[in-house]
């Protein structure tokens, strides 16, 4: 299982930075704030992903992929729950592959990760299904703009919503 260790720290925020996300390292002791599933999986709140260095990196690119599909209004007041509907959420699962290539993670590394911690796919394996079984994911994240035709990132966020909450992706 791939985690959230120092060394990969720094090349994870600065992937997220290209989507004005913020990755915050809380140390090993408390909490993490906003974490749906409990520590040590990543958190999630507003544009922040908080990890602890026992965080497993898809929990890490899960969240982060969320906060990436989502539009700004619900981007603004977003704290733990991501919400969003099934196809968002296979959207999501498909651009946290697509976003651990960045990191160097062949597809096939971070689907054993999944497939570790109970991702469940119709194919039976997180690999298998992004493979095989994955256009409307693909195509969910064209239509949104998160990438290009060719399946490479486009280094955006979701916008919608008439582009009211630009603001948050801002830091505060
Ligand atoms: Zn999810």
């Amino acid at each position: 299982m791939h985690l959230c260790t120092p060394s990969r720290f720094i090349d994870l925020s600065a992937l997220l930075a290209r989507y004005g996300l913020v990755l915050v390292r809380v140390a090993d002791a408390p909490p993490i704030p906003g974490s749906y599933w409990g520590e040590p999986e990543a958190g999630l709140i507003e544009n922040r992903v908080y990890v602890r260095d026992d965080t497993p990196l898809h929990s890490a690119l899960h969240e982060a992929a969320h906060a990436i599909c989502m539009d700004d209004a619900r981007r603004e007041i977003l704290h733990t729950d991501a919400g969003g509907d099934f196809a968002e959420e296979d959207a999501v699962c498909y651009l946290q592959i697509v976003l651990a290539r960045e990191l160097g993670l062949a597809p096939a590394a971070m689907c054993a990760d999944m497939d570790a911690w109970g991702y469940t796919f119709r194919l039976g394996s997180a690999l298998a299904w992004f493979t095989g079984d994955a256009d409307d994911a693909r195509d969910w994240l064209i239509r949104h703009g998160l990438i290009a035709d060719e399946g490479k990132l486009t280094g955006r966020c979701r916008t919608g919503q008439a582009g009211a909450a630009r603001s948050t992706l801002r830091d505060a």
